[in-house]
């Protein structure tokens, strides 16, 4: 199979040339056509396997595809949110999405603890189409107020397991308790224990199921 054939717009298919792909991996071959339909996912991949494209590639579409969407004050207003265990995978699939984005008129941002709030605020302020963020500090940003996520359509929760195994199943529920129910919602997990699949089960509405 080839990436022009999964239904990707043309700016996309121009970044994925400029990356040297020509076939999308099994995950991404099974994932991006069932994003694309707006369908919630539940996928079992290790990392190495291509996920990140999996979903960067076809919440890009997806997000282009839409009439832009602003904030009070005229902004682009927060339509994706891309949950992460630690600010090194943060950090690195916000550069796929700026990677895989580049011809797309879509800001993104990374946000994680450990370095000052302040800058952030800045940066948000700015207008951010796709946040990349570690829990603590989307929360942190939350109860300060400087962070409006009423207007997410697309939510990823990316390594799920590592984020329960560092302790963050309280701080994922808090954020689902601020993101709209009504949203397209994507769990990506190497495991299924128990606790993967109850999360599941409250996050995600009639799921296709990939495993690779
Ligand atoms: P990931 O599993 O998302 O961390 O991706 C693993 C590596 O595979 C990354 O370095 C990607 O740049 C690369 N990659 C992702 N998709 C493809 C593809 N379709 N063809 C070749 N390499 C890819």
């Amino acid at each position: 199979m080839l990436f022009t054939e999964l239904g990707l717009a043309e700016p996309l298919l121009r970044a994925i040339h400029d990356q040297g792909y020509e076939s999308p991996t099994p995950i991404q071959a099974q994932a991006i056509p069932q994003v694309l339909k707006g369908g919630d996912l539940l996928a079992g991949a290790q990392t190495g396997t291509g996920k990140t494209a999996g979903f960067t590639l076809p919440m890009l579409h997806r997000l282009a595809a839409g009439a832009p969407v602003k904030d009070a004050r005229g902004r682009p207003a927060i339509r994706a949110l891309i949950l992460t265990p630690t600010r090194e995978l943060a950090a690195q699939v916000e550069e796929s999405v700026r990677t895989y984005g580049k011809y797309l008129p879509l800001k993104s941002m990374v946000m994680f603890g450990g370095v000052g709030m302040q800058p952030q605020i800045d940066k948000l302020r700015q207008g951010v189409d796709i946040l990349v963020a570690t829990p603590g500090r989307l929360l942190d940003h939350h109860q300060n107020r400087t962070l409006d996520l009423s207007h997410v359509e697309i939510f990823v929760l990316d390594e799920a397991d590592r984020m329960l195994d560092m302790g963050f199943i309280h701080d994922i529920k808090k954020v689902l308790a601020i993101v709209p129910a009504k949203k397209q919602s994507l769990l990506f997990s190497a495991t299924f224990s128990d606790e993967i699949k109850a999360l599941a089960d409250r996050l995600l509405n009639a799921p296709a199921l990939i495993e690779v």
